[in-house]
């Protein structure tokens, strides 16, 4: 089996930088970014911030 490259589509963290994969996203055979889902994460699982997709102002 050769080595094939995988992208994946997923969410990030601007708090702790944490990057998780949430269900239903599949990896993009083409490259091409999947429909966003309905809804996004509340919380980021690992810092659990709610503010994990807003970015700290200063
Ligand atoms: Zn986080």
């Amino acid at each position: 089996m050769p080595l094939v490259k995988i992208t994946l589509w997923g969410y990030r963290c601007l708090r702790c930088g944490h990057q998780w994969v949430p269900r239903g996203i599949e990896v993009a055979e083409d490259g091409k970014k999947p429909p966003e889902p309905d809804d996004e994460p509340r919380v980021c699982p690992r810092c659990k911030s709610p503010y994990w997709n807003k970015p700290r102002k200063a």
